[in-house]
């Protein structure tokens, strides 16, 4: 692959288009620690390498585009967030990050639970060999099939969404013999993204049931009376990608208000309250993330003095961190392809995969960044977005991004903090073929899900 210089694009001392960026890094070279996995690093020769093992040799023997997982990190950060709570809570991996079966085996080794939000998400969980009494199952359109699988499977909690399935889920436990140990999932008026919360109005969605005019209280009073359901909790999921622990405590507040109000009206102590996922990850360098200890030591301080001045026994508590375990400790690996200097705009840079491979970035706006990593380069950094081979303008990876001058088609460049959310939200769009997922662990390397072929295309077309 040739490595000879394109034409001379757009520098950073020229006039800059709009965008969401600072000035470049002090060294394109750097790989900070808080956006890569825990075990990247760069060999003498500049190659980055994660595990032991280089890029270099990932791409050639996997291809490219490929996510690449660190494995001693997936498991670091599952053991950090299970020993933060302690054995008085339980952690649950929500699946729907990323989830496949040697996942589940890591979260069943390192002692924490899952959390499922579909029939396919269940038999994944399942034909793992996670116990099915260590899982819960998530959504707000179960199909009376999936709720039956997951009773007979007998899951350890079924969250329930809606009045109507209050009914339906208690109608097919009882007509299976069984009794169903379920949460009723609330919405407490508060919704939390990265920086901010709001704490009014946010009941204008289609998850759980308001606590706004006594509907919570009444589904609960519903289900308390139905044989078919052990009612056991409460649960609140305020929202994705948070740093500020203030919306938590908005919602503790009024989560334990309805446990004391549920007390008052019917003699019971719900024993658990479920707080969701939702804590942020590092994108990119301006992103400080909290540490598991310390969102542990904040969450179990506000539900206990909640609870203490409610005098209720303070319950069991439960988190559903997905991104906060997985997105760290993967990177995109991509090819460059062309590479197309714009005269007084920026230069993009185009990649083997694209939203196929990551839809965060059109879906979101999400910011992530870039490095070049099968070698180290002194030139100058240029402003780039890199962008996917998809025929839509809107397929664009990384917005925003410095790379070097001499960036060529054939360097491999990787996006790293892109284990949450994008294998699970990856799409076929042109026919694209889903990359694998690599995990690598001390100096080897296994594919965990394996790269799509025309094949596997082909075998859903039946012409
Ligand atoms: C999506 C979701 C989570 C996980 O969110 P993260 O941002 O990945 O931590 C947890 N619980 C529920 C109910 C969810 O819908």
């Amino acid at each position: 692959m040739s490595r000879s210089a394109h034409p001379a694009g757009p520098r950073h001392a020229d006039v800059l288009p709009e965008g969401h960026y600072s000035a470049p890094p002090a060294d394109l070279n750097a790989l900070d620690p808080k956006v890569w996995a825990q075990t990247v690093d760069r060999d003498e020769e500049g190659v980055v390498t994660v595990g032991g093992i280089s890029v270099t040799q990932l791409a050639e023997e996997y291809g490219t585009p490929a996510y690449v997982l660190d494995e001693a990190d997936f498991r670091a950060r599952a053991r950090a967030w299970r020993t933060a709570f302690g054995t008085d809570a339980d952690v649950f991996y929500a699946g729907k990050a990323f989830l496949s079966r040697a996942v589940v085996r890591w979260l069943d080794e390192e002692g924490l639970n899952l959390d499922v939000c579909s029939g396919g998400e269940l038999a994944t969980a399942l034909s793992a060999g996670m116990p099915a009494d260590r899982i819960a199952f998530h959504g707000n359109n179960k199909s009376p099939q999936e709720i039956e699988r997951a009773v007979r499977a007998g899951v350890g909690r079924i969250v329930l969404d809606s009045f109507q399935e209050i009914v339906r889920v208690a109608h097919i436990a009882q007509s299976l013999g069984k009794r169903q140990r379920v949460q009723i999932r609330i919405t407490v008026g508060v919704e939390a993204h990265t920086h901010e919360f709001i704490a009014t109005a946010h009941e204008d969605q289609k998850f759980g049931i308001p606590l706004a005019g006594g509907q919570a209280a009444e589904a609960v009073r519903r289900a308390l009376q139905l044989d078919g359901l052990e009612v056991i909790g409460i649960h609140s999921h305020i929202g994705s990608q948070i740093f500020d622990m203030s919306g938590f405590e908005v919602a503790a507040h009024r989560v334990v208000g309805l446990l004391k109000d549920i007390r008052d009206e019917h003699g019971v102590e719900l024993p658990e309250i479920d707080l969701g996922g939702g804590l942020g990850i590092a994108y990119t360098s301006d992103d400080d993330p909290r540490e598991p200890h310390e969102i542990a030591k904040a969450l179990t301080e506000i539900v206990t003095r909640e609870c203490e001045g409610a005098k209720l026994r303070t319950p069991r508590i439960s988190v559903e961190p997905g991104r906060a375990i997985v997105g760290p400790t993967a990177f995109t690996l991509y090819e460059v392809g062309t590479v197309k200097p714009l005269e007084g705009l920026r230069t993009y840079v185009s990649v083997d995969g694209g939203m196929s491979d990551n839809i965060r970035t059109a879906l979101y706006d999400a910011e992530y960044t870039v490095a070049l990593v099968s070698r180290t380069s002194d030139a100058e950094p240029m402003l780039t977005r890199v962008v996917g081979k998809h025929c839509e303008s809107g397929d664009i990876v990384v917005k925003d991004a410095f790379l070097p001058g001499d960036l060529a088609p054939g360097d491999l460049i990787a996006v790293p903090a892109t284990g949450a959310y994008c294998r699970s939200m990856a799409s076929n769009y042109n026919h694209a073929l889903r990359p694998p997922v690599v995990a690598v662990r001390e100096g080897e390397a296994r594919v965990v899900v394996r790269r799509e072929t025309e094949e596997d295309l082909l075998r859903l077309d039946v012409g």
